[in-house]
């Protein structure tokens, strides 16, 4: 065989379906209908693409919250990232709302829709990992508090072996948090960052983050100021744009880019066709 020909039969490092890999991070935000989204996911995974979805669970978290007698708390750090305040008992309810309500009710309506969806937390085979945060410092009343009993955390390591064993064998997973501390205590754990690690370690191509909104908007709140294209030269100077919760997101968008991820949009989960809108584009493309 001659040199040239050799070069071309060299097989390629994926295989098709891997290069069609994409992560999908659902939002749990008011207004989010999973039925049409759920349709949408198994169409397109009968056209042969991979997904692997990525949810939080904030909202039942402080519904639930509420109807255990626990009201939710919020902190919001000195540079501005506002978290829960996740106490013993707030880390069960938080574990209770995301593998046992959004995570089951994801995976009933995808089966629902055709879909072999498999429920996992970040806990099932030490998938998602990372550092408990020994201190917590959080601004009250314009002075710094210091919380040491507080169960967050960030993941900073994936063991994707799971998921591409699930992935292989035709099902698709969906994750929930928490994530697992060094000391194998369950952390709640950003879904966002997590599915940005997610899609790193995976080698996805693309991340979607489906939210309650068009994408980053320009000025929160008015619709027709969706800022469509952010390059990564131009990702500094969202840091002054997006505010609250959307922070956590354009800082996700950022830690995927930086891990190799080619595309990151972050779209609306509320329209007709939700995910095959952002595939085409719709919302804030990162690339
Ligand atoms: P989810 O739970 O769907 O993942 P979050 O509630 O964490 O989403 O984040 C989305 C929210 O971020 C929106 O509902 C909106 O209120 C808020 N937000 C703050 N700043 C912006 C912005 N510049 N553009 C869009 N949304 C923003």
């Amino acid at each position: 065989m001659n040199q040239s020909l050799a070069d071309r039969t060299i097989e390629p490092k994926t295989t098709p379906h891997e290069r069609q890999l994409t992560v999908v991070k659902i939002g749990g935000a008011a207004g989010i209908d999973f039925g049409p989204l759920c349709d949408d996911i198994a169409a397109l995974s009968r056209q042969g693409r991979r997904f692997i979805i990525v949810h939080g669970g904030s909202d039942a978290t402080t519904t639930l919250s509420r109807r255990l007698g626990l009201e939710p708390q919020f902190i919001t750090s000195p540079s501005g990232h506002t978290s829960r305040r996740t106490d013993r008992a707030t880390l069960e309810a938080f574990q209770m709302a995301c593998r046992g309500i959004v995570n089951q009710e994801l995976v009933r309506r995808l089966v629902q829709s055709g879909v072999n969806a498999v429920g996992l937390s970040g806990l099932d085979a030490r998938l998602w990992a990372g550092p408990r945060k020994a201190a917590v410092r959080a601004i009250e009343d314009g002075r710094v508090r210091i919380i040491r009993d507080d169960y967050t955390g960030a993941v900073e390591r994936v063991d994707p072996r799971v998921l591409t064993t699930l992935l292989d064998a035709g099902f698709m997973p969906v994750v929930s948090p928490p994530a697992l501390s060094e000391a194998c205590e369950p952390i709640n754990v950003d879904a966002d960052r997590a599915a940005a690690q997610t899609a790193v370690a995976l080698g996805a191509q693309t991340l979607i983050m489906l939210s309650n909104v068009p994408g980053v908007l320009r000025t929160a709140h008015d619709d027709t100021t969706l800022i469509r294209c952010v390059l990564r030269s131009g990702l500094a100077s969202m840091d002054a744009v997006a505010q609250g919760r959307m922070k956590n997101k354009v800082l996700a968008a950022r830690e995927a880019l930086e891990g190799g991820v080619s595309r990151v949009i972050i779209g609306d989960a509320r329209a007709a066709s939700p995910l095959s809108m952002a595939l085409e584009g719709a919302g804030t493309v990162f690339a």
